[in-house]
């Protein structure tokens, strides 16, 4: 008998946002990522904490294809990213980036540094992407700085801005690596904090930083990574607060 095709495609919704399986990754001899398995749920919030070096950053540009894994696979909202006939393009559009420096196109304004991807890379009209631009500008706390250069602002507004460009292109996944790591102190704050209301919002969030009280207070679960493997993960309280591996407790001896 003929089964009768669903009439809703739920394939995209049913399982983890983000899928990792047996994911290896070596530079030459080097073997960075050694067997990782994770998997993260629609609007769960996931942060990534670990020694200089066990492999943070490359498990995160391997989620969205700036490093090429070298065994194993990768999902995201279901699709196969690590698929040789995957569209790198297409799927990359739906992962938001931000990187400890930030990165802003330094030659045009704010307002342009959000405009320009959504016009080149999603081929939106100017008025759309402009509107999009500023909705996610006054999402930041931003507004008034649509006219301003990079070198014009501090370095946790330039994050902020680095943010919103990420959310103009309408990411169903945002990816942090140490988005607070080269600000002065008194302007960790202000970036977390916008971070903290996406979490709310519910994105999906995959982030790597050293803030442990952002960790605590944000994060629904926390993986330990060492030597390219995850040691463990669980709740903030139980992995920043109890943990079970002396690796961990170590760890968290050097950075507390
Ligand atoms: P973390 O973010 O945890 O500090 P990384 O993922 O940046 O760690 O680096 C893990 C290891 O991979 C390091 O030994 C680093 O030198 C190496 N590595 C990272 N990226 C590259 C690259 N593009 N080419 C060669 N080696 C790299
Ligand atoms: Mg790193």
């Amino acid at each position: 008998m003929q089964q009768e095709a669903p009439a809703v495609d739920t394939t995209a919704t049913d399982g983890p946002e983000i899928e990792i399986r047996g994911l290896h990754k070596s530079f030459g001899a080097n073997h960075v990522l050694r067997g990782i398995d994770l998997d993260i749920a629609r609007g769960e919030v996931v942060c990534v904490i670990g020694p200089s070096g066990s492999g943070k950053s490359t498990l995160l540009r391997c989620v969205n294809l700036l490093e090429e894994p070298s065994e194993g696979r990768v999902f995201v909202g279901g699709t196969e990213l690590t698929d040789p006939d995957v569209d790198i393009d297409a799927v990359r559009r739906r992962i938001g980036m931000v990187f400890q420096q930030f990165n802003l196109f330094p030659h045009v304004s704010v307002r342009e540094n959000l405009v320009l991807p959504q016009r080149r890379v999603l081929g939106r009209n100017k008025a759309e992407a402009e509107a999009v631009a500023r909705k996610n500008l006054a999402r930041v706390g931003l507004s008034d700085k649509s006219e301003a250069y990079p070198a014009q602002l501090s370095g946790g507004q330039q994050q902020r801005v680095a943010i919103a460009r990420a959310l103009s292109m309408g990411p169903e996944v945002m990816l942090f690596d140490e988005p607070t790591s080269a600000l002065d102190p008194e302007l960790v704050g202000e970036v977390l904090a916008v971070m903290r209301v996406l979490a709310g919002e519910g994105m999906t969030m995959m982030v790597v930083t050293h803030e442990m009280s952002f960790a605590r207070e944000v994060a629904d679960r926390v993986v330990f990574m060492d030597g390219g493997v995850i040691v463990e993960q669980g709740p903030a309280a139980q992995v920043v607060g109890d943990p079970l591996e002396e690796r961990t407790r170590s760890f968290l001896n050097r950075i507390l």
